[in-house]
């Protein structure tokens, strides 16, 4: 197994997979060259530890996993990598420098390390051919995106020298440990997403210049119809970089055989070297296609370049509504002939980069952020459109298409639904009995709770444990606030007292439940979300978690046993108590798992760096029989919440609730029930204040 990593090179990439390691609790040793400018023989890599520190977006979950950092160059400190198991090459893109890298390193490299290296465009053959045939075996290519904390994509390249115990090792570290879904890819250059991904983008930058076309419309149709992300195709190029496309096409077409289409539509255009020469390369330059302006009154505003004359422009509106990839006006045949050539060449790749259609889509999903891979997005559009153009070109109909479209899909259900409502469920899922909420966002409806409730006496019954395990990408995002700001409307605050007992009682009876309650959370768990975080016995959080009591951002207070798990957690402790409280004045929302954990005072959270498979798969997992963790009652230390929050009291809505703790804070010893009483009486005395529904619509309106 995995337990110490190499990483050599800080640069972009090189930096982000170190601090994703370190992310997941494994030791991380950097490495990169020396600086021969500096007294300090260290400061490239110094450069990368500032930037994981503050560079944006982060690209450590909590400044403290910066000690599974030590860092080096490779003149000093190459014992470092004595007893580290995996190594992975992020250098620049030389195939020569890469090969006199490995043959530096290889003597200091304990006999079964695995080695890897970060290409982009490198085949795996000719990076091995450098290396002493002892290593090849444990030689792979693991390449990451851009950045490497957000991109779930890593594209694994093996052949059939590969030890098959490495690729077994290399799965599961990079599944679990790094939390990437992992795509195997044919030793082909560029391997699958940017070969795709960059054909696309030079096919269509150079022939929608070529006729003068919009370039506000063409990426409003990307990413409107096409749902590609919103920077559409010449947004993508600028966030690139020009000369950074330029590297990678060049790479690419040097090692692609003569007939690939990409040769044909990578083709020199007088427009793109002419902005090159300004350094109009895109966002790291003086702009790109866009670019970035301040008008007069210091707003920012978003320019867009006119390429017959390489002066900007305010970028309007789109300029034509588009109808139909078969439609008649100029920019619907330009997608059609775009869109037609770039699923043809896709067909085509299979199965030369892969046997794979759907690991194809995959890869374009994770990679690139499309919401459909190709051969998705193929089944979306109207049926004939890329059958007739096949006919009218007399081209066969690729294999590819005949694959992902004739087959149906088979639809394996591992489920069986136990229990079931409109809005929750309960399910028999490989061995574990697991909770579904199914409403928008997974808030907490009162059909919700009474689920959750006939899901406990069923786990209980059972004498089995019960996961919390959202079905979509988020754990809850809390109360119901159109149901509240209902009840609110209508008076009928004897509902909505009801609502708030029956999520008390809900959140009790998971506490105190004789099953064990674990909650796989990722997305958001805000409000009722992290009230039920913190009435369960064990949380699997997604590194990216963002949790938090945020209930007074809409004039309310945690109702759900957040205030009383706050004060009762503290347990005595003043320090603990004000940090916890003030996370509900803050409306502390988590920036990642770890600052949840630290923020809240959590001992039962357990990191989890894949999105989708929160628990690993089968593996059975047992936890002890439970006995209740916190106590029924505690004694207060002395606080005063008005002179303590005093900077962060700053309307009168906060000042009113602090008021109210200190007054039910007073005494030296407090109950669970009486912490409940608050949350509920407060609760109802702030629902009837009318700037509480304006607070609430606001919501809505946004
Ligand atoms: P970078 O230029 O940001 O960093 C490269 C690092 O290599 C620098 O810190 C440099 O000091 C170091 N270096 C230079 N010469 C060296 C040598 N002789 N020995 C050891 N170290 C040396 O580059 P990057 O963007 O991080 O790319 C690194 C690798 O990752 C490349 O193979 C690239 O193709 C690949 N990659 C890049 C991206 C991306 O978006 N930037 C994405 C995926 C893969």
């Amino acid at each position: 197994m995995i337990s110490k990593v190499g990483v050599i090179g800080a640069g972009v990439m090189g930096s982000g997979i170190a601090a994703q390691v370190a992310n997941s609790g494994h030791k991380v040793v950097l490495l990169d060259i020396v600086d021969r400018t500096s007294d300090n023989r260290n400061t490239i890599v110094q450069r990368a530890l500032d930037r994981m520190l503050t560079g944006k977006p982060a690209q450590l979950s909590h400044p403290s996993k910066i000690e599974f950092i030590t860092t080096g160059n490779l003149e000093d400190n190459l014992e470092l990598l004595r007893d580290c198991d995996l190594v992975i090459e992020v250098i620049v893109e030389k195939l020569e420098v890469k090969h006199q890298l490995y043959n530096k390193i290889a003597p200091y490299l304990k006999a079964d390390a695995i080695l890897s290296s970060n290409t982009s465009t490198l085949l795996l053959k000719d990076l091995k051919s450098g290396i002493e045939p002892l290593l090849r075996p444990r030689f792979i290519i693991t390449h990451f995106f851009n950045p490497p904390r957000v991109m779930e994509l890593l594209e694994l390249v093996t052949n059939e020298e590969t030890n098959s115990e490495v690729i077994k090792t290399i799965e599961l570290f990079m599944t679990y440990g790094m939390g990437k879904t992992i795509v195997r890819c044919n030793d082909t250059p560029g391997f699958i997403a940017n070969r795709i991904g960059c054909f696309l983008l030079e096919m269509v930058v150079r022939k929608a210049i070529e006729k003068n076309l919009d370039i506000v419309t063409i990426d409003y149709i990307f990413s409107d119809y096409l749902k590609l992300p919103g920077t559409g195709i010449f947004g993508l190029y600028d966030l690139i970089g020009h000369d950074v496309m330029r590297l990678i096409s060049d790479s690419l077409t040097a090692k692609l055989p003569p007939d690939d289409a990409y040769h044909s539509i990578y083709r020199p255009i007088t427009v793109l070297d002419e902005m090159r020469k300004k350094n109009l390369v895109g966002r790291k330059g003086a702009g790109g296609f866009y670019r970035l302006a301040t008008d007069e009154k210091g707003k920012k505003i978003k320019k867009v370049i006119d390429t017959r004359t390489l002066t900007y422009k305010p970028a309007g509106a789109p300029q034509q509504a588009f109808q139909n990839i078969d439609g008649t006006s100029i920019y619907e045949m330009f997608i059609s002939e775009v869109m037609f050539d770039f699923f043809l060449y896709v067909c085509n790749l299979v199965p030369e980069v892969t046997s794979s259609t759907e690991d194809i889509d995959q890869a374009m999903k994770l990679g690139y952020g499309w919401k459909f891979g190709p051969f998705a997005l193929l089944d979306e559009l109207p049926h004939s459109w890329f059958k007739n153009g096949l006919k009218e070109r007399s081209i066969p109909m690729p294999e590819a298409v005949r694959q992902s479209t004739d087959i149906p899909l088979q639809k394996v259900n591992m489920s069986e639904i136990l229990l079931k409502n409109g809005e929750c469920e309960l399910v028999e899922h490989k061995g574990n009995l697991r909770l579904n909420i199914r409403t928008n966002l997974n808030i907490l409806t009162p059909l919700v709770f009474e689920q959750i409730l006939a899901s406990v006496d069923f786990a209980e019954n059972e004498g089995r444990d019960l996961f919390i395990y959202p079905f979509s990408s988020n754990f809850s995002a809390g109360a119901d606030l159109k149901f509240i700001a209902e009840k609110i409307n209508n008076k009928n605050f004897k509902e909505l007292e009801d609502y708030i007992v029956l999520g008390q009682k809900t959140m009790l009876r998971l506490k105190y439940s004789k099953s064990n309650i674990i909650s796989c959370a990722r997305g958001v768990a805000l409000g009722g979300g992290c009230e039920i975080l913190l009435h369960s016995d064990y949380i699997f959080a997604h590194l990216d978690l963002c949790a938090g009591l945020v209930e007074m951002s809409v004039g309310l207070i945690p109702g759900w046993g957040g205030i009383k798990e706050m004060v009762l957690r503290s347990n005595g402790d003043r320090d603990r108590l004000l940090a916890n409280l003030r996370n509900i004045f803050t409306q502390n929302k988590s920036a990642s798992a770890d600052y949840f954990r630290i923020d809240y005072g959590l001992n039962n959270l357990t990191l989890m760096m894949h999105k989708v498979r929160l628990i690993p798969e089968g593996i059975e997992m047992k936890f002890p029989p439970k006995n209740q963790k916190h106590p029924k009652s505690i004694t207060l230390p002395k606080v005063d919440l008005l002179e303590e929050f005093a900077p962060i009291l700053d309307d009168d809505f906060k000042r009113n609730i602090a008021t109210s703790l200190n007054n039910l804070l007073a005494v030296s010893k407090i109950t669970e029930e009486e912490l409940l009483a608050f949350e509920r009486e407060k609760f109802i005395e702030l629902a009837r204040q009318p700037a509480t529904l304006d607070k609430i619509n606001a919501v809505f309106s946004r």
